[in-house]
């Protein structure tokens, strides 16, 4: 079992390289994505006191395009408000400036 400040900082390696999502974190780090969330969230927040911050690229609906720009939620929202379709492109993490 890893340490929760080892898989923080696997989350945070990885993102710096590419960008990904909460379910490709899941199945790199062998995590349920419940719980990449969850440290998801908590690597941002260390990241706020230097000079890197987590990016998010929202969530985008793939039947209307609609794009959950407000939602600053880390997780997937499940259904689109515009056209109601539930296929949706999960939103994607990296960190940057
Ligand atoms: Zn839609």
């Amino acid at each position: 079992m890893m340490k929760d400040q080892t898989i923080r900082q696997q989350i945070i390696d990885f993102l710096s390289t590419q960008e990904m999502s909460a379910k490709q974190l899941s199945q790199a780090l062998g995590l349920p994505e419940k719980e990449v969330h969850g440290h998801l969230a908590h690597a941002a927040r260390s990241l706020n006191a230097g000079n890197n911050r987590l990016i998010i690229r929202p969530a985008e609906c793939r039947q209307c395009g609609y794009v959950f720009e407000n939602r600053k939620r880390l997780t997937k929202p499940g259904r689109c408000p515009r056209c109601r379709g539930t296929h949706l492109h999960q939103p994607t993490f990296r960190i940057g400036r």
